[in-house]
């Protein structure tokens, strides 16, 4: 089976399926369009996961770039919804990523240093629960009404002090994003030369159906462009989300199998890692000959499933 072809599984003999299923040991399953949409279960989804997992025995993990969500309330949702993954730890999430980097970088003193965050609640509490403190998150930030920006300006940023305890900015998704937030960050990123950047996932944009939302790539662009920084991208399709993983021997990537529904996030992350990819349509594309239209511009998928529950019959 050549790299790329998009090979739709349904198609293949009992054999052929028989001889995929021993090409990985691993697999990463993204969450949104993949697996459930938000709290509701893909149908057949769980049925699948929980069968590579217990029946075959893959060593099985979700990765999602949703910083909505701590790696504890994704890991409780997994098992409200049917899915057996065996700890927390198999759950891969930016949040948690962002977290981990912080306490094993030697640069971040957690008795010192707070972290800046233009991103939702689900941020503050994840850095929390590693015992790093945080400011920021979840909340408006806007200009009074009757101030005027150089009060704003002297009173916020008038102490040196203020920018040099802050070890780290972090960009997530932020529906309250906000021009003092943007100034906030390029100020900290531009006076603190020390301070870490970090962005959940760089998605630009989230299509529904019936509308269009801005995503945190756009967010994260302001931010960069004003602070002249570049932020490390802790969410897919940057390989560095692995390195703990492949670090510690607990993956290799060539017998790896990434499932997910975006090309560009999960399949260019397979394409980015060596690893196998399964595209499902159930999320961004709902037929291959979709997925085939991109062929000049995104990376192909190695396999493609209608669902990913349709493997179910096959196994
Ligand atoms: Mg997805």
């Amino acid at each position: 089976m050549s790299r790329g072809s998009a090979i739709d599984l349904t198609g293949l003999s009992a054999v052929q399926v028989s001889e995929w299923l021993q090409s990985f040991d691993t697999v990463l399953c993204d969450g949104d369009g993949t697996i459930w949409q938000d709290d509701t279960a893909i149908a057949g989804a769980p049925e699948v996961v929980n069968a590579l997992q217990d029946r075959f025995g893959k060593k099985v993990y979700l990765i999602t770039n949703n910083g909505l969500k701590t790696r504890q309330e994704l890991f409780e949702r997994s098992q409200r919804l049917g899915f057996h993954l065996p700890s927390d730890r198999h759950i891969l999430s930016p949040t948690a990523a962002i977290a981990d980097y912080l306490v094993a970088s030697p640069q971040f003193d957690r008795a010192r240093h707070k972290v800046y965050v233009v991103g939702n609640a689900a941020i503050a509490r994840e850095l929390r629960q590693h015992g790093i403190d945080s400011f920021g998150a979840g909340g408006t930030d806007e200009l009074p009404p009757g101030d005027k920006w150089p009060d704003f300006v002297a009173r916020e940023f008038g102490n040196p002090e203020t920018a040099r305890d802050v070890g780290a900015v972090v960009v997530g998704w932020d529906e309250y994003f906000s021009y003092c937030k943007m100034a906030r960050a390029c100020h900290i990123l531009c006076s603190n030369p020390d301070a870490a950047f970090f962005v959940t996932n760089r998605d630009a944009v989230h299509k529904y159906p019936a509308f269009c939302i801005p995503g945190t790539g756009a967010f994260v662009s302001g931010i960069e462009a004003c602070s002249e920084r570049e932020a490390l991208e802790m969410g897919k399709p940057n390989p560095l989300v692995l390195e703990p993983l492949t670090k510690a021997e607990k993956l290799r990537t060539e017998r790896t199998l990434m499932i997910g529904d975006c090309l560009k996030i999960d399949v260019g992350f397979a394409s980015n890692c060596g690893m196998l990819s399964l595209l499902v349509g159930t999320g961004r594309y709902s037929n291959l000959s979709d997925v085939q239209r991109e062929k000049d511009k995104l990376a192909q998928p190695d396999f493609y499933l209608s669902r990913l529950g349709d493997l179910l019959t096959l196994l």
